[in-house]
């Protein structure tokens, strides 16, 4: 007996399911840093933003990471929480001119989120890796981001009855004469 196709996609155990549980915070926490997750020495960043392909202590391949457009999100949502009460703070107490309020604070917004960016997205990074996600999930970085081993889409074609529910195909209105 073989075992049953998965009926759904939650269902479908995420990719690297059966590999050794990554530890989380550290993984976060050495990418804040702009480290490696997966050994904490090496260097994540090529550049200012972008993430080196391999890492060059331990060789964890770091391609795999897909944080696209995540961190100049969070950055922009804590940045914006951070400096639009701030604004409000620092007209009622010292009223400067609107000219010194607009170069201030632009300034210092620019600044913050500079400084927040590699880190959100280091941090990023290190959460897709603990997680296993994306290319993380069994260290072949031309893998999908399902796992295609446990994953058939043959099991979810709409144009296979057999695919469907017993109760889902009686329900399936007839074609019309
Ligand atoms: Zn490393």
């Amino acid at each position: 007996m073989h075992a049953a196709a998965p009926r759904s996609v939650s269902d479908i155990p995420p990719a690297g399911a059966s590999l050794p549980v990554r530890d989380l915070r550290q993984g976060m926490v050495r990418g804040a840093r702009g480290r490696c997750p997966a050994c904490g020495d090496g260097a994540m960043f090529a550049s200012f933003l972008k993430v080196s392909p391999a890492c060059a202590s331990c060789g964890e391949d770091l391609s795999a990471q897909r944080a696209d457009d995540g961190p100049a999100y969070l950055t922009v949502l804590i940045v914006s929480h951070l400096v639009g009460p701030l604004l409000l703070v620092v007209y009622m107490a010292w009223q400067p001119a609107p000219m010194v309020m607009v170069t201030g604070f632009c300034a210092a917004a620019t600044l913050l989120s500079l400084l927040m960016l590699p880190r959100i997205k280091g941090g990023m990074v290190g959460f897709q890796w603990a997680k296993r996600m994306h290319g993380f999930g069994d260290g072949d970085p031309g893998a999908p981001d399902y796992d295609a081993r446990t994953f058939n889409t043959r099991d979810f074609d709409a144009r296979s009855p057999a695919a469907r529910p017993v109760d889902a195909q009686a329900a399936t209105p007839s074609p019309r004469p």
